[in-house]
């Protein structure tokens, strides 16, 4: 098993294109070449992680925060991150994040934590516009299907749940072919004409290489004729927070204890009560103050979060009860569920879940 494999069981989930400008997911130190031993899942890297990936013979770290986020001029040890990644490359292991990307993915970091909550009807708090493309390209009647079919299998035509969606009307299509050509029909110098059947196909922008390179090279004729459009669409399924629906109501006070349960909070922050209940909840594990007039908007009856600071707890304006739950509390599943991803395509490899707890906040109750 390749580091590189590991890392494409992530990537097919949460794309490392779709993180944020500032952001730095990805392979971090290490080879995406080199044989893997092991892989230890951890929501930060500490020098103890590093110890335990050590012991436990990991030469793989997959965290959610990347080690290196704003850049480092020097590699001198003089403080932690330059400490972790020295330690890291000393031992031959390779660090990789993936950070944003997994926030912006529906059932990644806030919908892990949906689901732990029971929500039903989980839904992108606020999907992100202008990652869908639409090709549009022509082919020989009957050879539609087959271009068609190499579309879908690069992964075009995905729209919600479901698969292979496209919109296929018939003409007719000109061209002549000049000295030099090797034309799949017709000949050269003379026009010819040929029923065609002009295929629509949508998919996300990260997939346009591998989508040009199948219509291309399943495509009969030698130059192929396609254009691509950004479309203004939101994509559903790509976006930050999460939004959802509990089962039954329940009483405010009642859900807050339940969090507090669930996520093992030492405290909750959260702004005052409303009298009445909940049932719409949204999410967003880290920092997610800058969603909070989102989930206001959504109607959402309480959004939970971490670090917000103390002005924005004023930004919930009485409409919508506010939870702070930690930035470490709330996620705390992110560990999981990447450990679900690489089990899921790799059910008998060493996939281990640190035991370390990262959390560098503590309560004094
Ligand atoms: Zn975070």
């Amino acid at each position: 098993m390749k580091i590189l494999d590991l890392i494409s069981a992530i990537e097919v989930f949460a794309a490392p294109e779709l993180q944020e400008d500032y952001d730095n997911a990805g392979l971090i130190t290490g080879n995406s070449d080199w044989e893997c031993s092991g892989v230890l899942c951890s929501l930060d890297v500490t020098l103890e992680v590093i110890k335990e990936a050590k012991t436990r013979n990991c030469n793989l770290i997959m965290s959610h925060h990347p080690i290196i986020f704003r850049g480092l001029k020097r590699i001198n040890g003089n403080n932690y991150v330059e400490n972790i990644i020295v330690e890291a490359i000393k031992n031959d292991i390779a660090l990789y994040a993936a950070h944003t990307n997994l926030d912006n993915v529906l059932l990644g970091v806030s919908g892990m934590i949906a689901k732990k909550l029971g929500l039903q009807d989980i839904q992108v708090l606020q999907p992100k516009n202008r990652l869908l493309r639409r090709l549009i390209t022509f082919a020989p009647v009957n050879k539609a299907e087959e271009v068609r079919k190499a579309v879908f299998n690069a992964g075009a035509g995905h729209i919600g749940q479901y698969s292979e969606c496209s919109f296929n009307s018939e003409g007719t299509g000109t061209f002549k072919a000049e000295e030099g050509a090797d034309p799949y029909v017709g000949e050269i110098g003379k026009q010819h004409q040929e029923r065609e059947t002009k295929i629509e196909i949508v998919y996300p922008f990260y997939l346009e290489s591998q989508v040009v390179k199948a219509l291309v090279q399943n495509h009969p004729y030698e130059e192929v004729a396609y254009d691509i459009f950004t479309m203004e669409n939101m994509h559903l399924g790509i976006g930050s927070g999460v939004i959802g629906k509990l089962e039954a109501p329940m009483e405010e006070m009642r859900f807050l204890e339940l969090l507090k349960d669930r996520f093992e909070a030492k405290g909750i922050r959260y702004t005052g009560l409303l009298g009445k209940s909940i049932q719409k909840v949204a999410i967003c594990g880290g920092a997610g103050s800058f969603l909070i007039k989102k989930a206001i908007k959504n109607k959402a009856d309480i959004y939970i979060t971490g670090d917000v600071k103390y002005h924005e707890f004023f930004d919930s304006e009485g409409k919508i009860v506010l939870a702070d739950i930690g930035h470490y509390e709330s996620e705390q599943f992110t560990v999981e569920l990447l450990c679900d991803l690489l089990l899921k395509k790799f059910p008998t490899f060493a996939v281990l879940k640190s035991s370390v707890n990262t959390n560098p906040v503590n309560y004094l109750g």
